[in-house]
């Protein structure tokens, strides 16, 4: 049986791009986790490509280059995949001539007319809907994605990201994407076609593009099984877990092989191989 440690590994070399998870991940709350500033402070001196992601798509990318850079981290925001990313790249790779209608805050918006995606609230010229955490949702946008696809028949339903809440520290929480895509399905008697958020692969397709990376020489980072580690088992990705957030090693340990990660992690920074660990002067007591 595997007790205590021994069952973390990290790799033996280094990979072509790194894509992160932050909460759990990179950082707990407003602090960095151990680690995390030195790992990532030596990919980008090797030049290797980090990106970060989220599912939340009130925030936008600013902000969370800005969150990383007060804690320590300096980040651009083109290092930054959430769903308003995600979604925009999405529509301008797959649909660029097409009219939605963003059921959203207003950063996907901004981003979206930024793209140059055209947006629109008329029901007989919207294409696609985009279900989204939107905490303005209210009848009027309800109807309006009614009559474009249950009424006119034309348009189709897409989400930024599949959570049901959104958790809060102290164990609240408020309604999130699942709930406004539950309401457009229930009238419609239609389904969500697509989901641009984790634990969808289309995520990290959408993450990854721009960069000459191929998926099996990036690992995906992420402290949860069900979403950062499948994504990445689903995509072809090389996944690491890290166990500083949501998963244990007991959780590690009930895993059968096809959903076990390629590394467990205690530390992030274990993604630096032990050989440059040695030639860098790391040792475990800093950060
Ligand atoms: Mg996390």
């Amino acid at each position: 049986m595997t007790t205590g440690t021994d069952h973390l590994r990290g790799p033996e070399e280094f990979y072509d791009a790194y894509v992160f998870d932050m909460d759990g991940t990179i950082y707990l709350g407003d602090h960095l986790l151990p680690g995390a500033a030195r790992m990532i402070t030596e990919l980008r001196r090797r030049e290797i490509p980090v990106r970060f992601l989220s599912n939340n798509p009130t925030k936008d990318p600013e902000q969370y280059a800005a969150k990383l850079n007060k804690l320590g981290l300096p980040t651009d925001i083109e290092d930054i995949a959430n769903t308003v990313v995600t979604t925009t790249r999405w529509l301008q790779s797959n649909h660029p001539d097409a009219v939605v209608f963003p059921i959203s805050e207003e950063p996907l918006k901004k981003a979206l007319a930024k793209a140059g995606i055209r947006m629109s609230e008329d029901p007989e010229e919207i294409d696609i809907v985009i279900a989204s955490y939107d905490r303005t949702f209210d009848y009027r946008k309800l109807q309006i994605a009614f009559d474009a696809i249950w009424f006119h028949k034309r348009a189709f339903l897409i989400q930024t990201n599949p959570d049901r809440f959104c958790p809060f520290p102290g164990g609240r929480g408020e309604p999130d994407c699942a709930a406004i895509t539950a309401a457009i399905e229930a009238c419609t008697n239609t389904k969500c076609r697509l989901n641009l958020g984790k634990p969808d692969p289309v995520m990290l397709t959408e993450a990854l593009r721009g960069l000459d990376v191929r998926t099996e020489h990036a690992v995906m980072v992420g402290d949860r099984l069900q979403t950062d580690i499948q994504m990445a088992l689903d995509t072809g990705m090389v996944s690491a877990l890290v166990l500083t957030g949501e998963a244990t090693a007991d959780d590690v340990r009930a895993l059968d092989a096809d959903h076990t990660p390629t590394f467990v992690l205690d530390r992030i920074d274990r993604l630096v191989p032990a050989s440059a660990w040695a030639e860098l002067g790391w040792s475990e007591n800093d950060d």
